[in-house]
């Protein structure tokens, strides 16, 4: 192209400097156009360099749970607790307790959002009072969110009143957040027995949620091993049980979201599990 050419007036009878000049700007423009697509293709070797390592990543990357709409009916909870729940298809439930935690839970919702998936949150009733935007933002995606009492107490070692306290306590917290009553109860560090299960189901109609894959992230094995615990452990039906105020748990949720997507597993809310009970099969969750 002759710069001085198409503009005569600017570049005049001394137009072989600036034309030199002016060349030498379009020479470096070009050139920092070759670095940017060369750093964008760098990004993206790395990109596909850490897919190799974790296969399927990058496929995953467009994964979703499709729209699953499935009414509740809470006369369908009949049992008294579940840790699986018997159902005619690949539904599962990803549960997370004791947050929200105000880093790592948006984090999260952000992560679920992307793939379309409905989770259940177990949250402790300071938090929720703490933090009643995360609670609103759950609600408004889809999620659901359980009761897992005020303080975190283990509930077999205090009195029954004060069970009631930490349960009814947090069940007001929850709805004075998002104005949604809680649907079920998962006991802090799963410390329960049969007569509190019982007593938790007539006082409050609350079904205790245990679980049936546990990956131990609390532990902090790493977020590869975390996934990979999940991913194998699950089946049909299963309840996992994961901690959104931890950040390891958070960085293992990808390859664990996409690893059970990649598998046919279709994510439900614990009471869309529930409802999703086959009937007529016998079910050893209940009581
Ligand atoms: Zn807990």
């Amino acid at each position: 192209m002759d710069f001085a050419q198409a503009f005569p007036l600017a570049f005049g009878r001394s137009g072989v400097k600036l034309k030199l000049l002016f060349m030498g700007a379009f020479l470096i423009r070009i050139g920092a156009a070759v670095l940017v697509v060369g750093l964008l293709a760098g990004c993206n070797g790395n990109k596909n360099g850490r897919n190799a390592r974790a296969p399927g990543k990058l496929k995953s990357a467009f994964l979703r749970n499709p729209n699953i709409n499935i009414p509740i009916d809470p006369a369908r909870a009949r049992a008294v607790t579940y840790s699986r729940v018997s159902v005619n298809g690949p539904y599962i439930a990803m549960t997370f307790d004791d947050g929200p935690h105000p880093v790592h839970t948006p984090r999260l919702l952000d992560l679920l959002k992307k793939r379309n998936i409905r989770a259940t949150f177990y949250v402790v009733g300071t938090n929720a009072k703490r933090y009643p935007h995360i609670l609103r933002r759950m609600v408004a995606e889809g999620h659901e969110i359980g009761n897992h009492t005020v303080t975190h107490k283990h509930i077999t070692k205090i009195n029954i009143e004060q069970v009631r306290q930490e349960v009814m306590g947090a069940q007001q917290a929850i709805i004075a957040a998002c104005g949604v009553k809680p649907r079920t109860f998962r006991p802090p560090g799963g410390h329960t027995n049969d007569r509190l299960k019982v007593w938790l189901y007539r006082e409050f109609g609350y079904s205790t949620i245990m679980w049936a894959v546990d990956p131990q992230d609390w532990k902090r094995p790493g977020p590869a091993v975390v996934a990979n615990r999940i991913i194998s452990n699950t089946s049909a039906g299963s309840i996992i049980l994961a901690h959104d105020i931890h950040a390891p748990t958070i960085a293992a949720m990808p390859q664990a979201l996409d690893g059970l997507l990649t598998r046919g597993y279709r994510f439900v809310t614990v009471s869309q599990l529930i409802a999703l009970e086959s009937r007529g099969v016998a079910s050893t969750a209940g009581l």
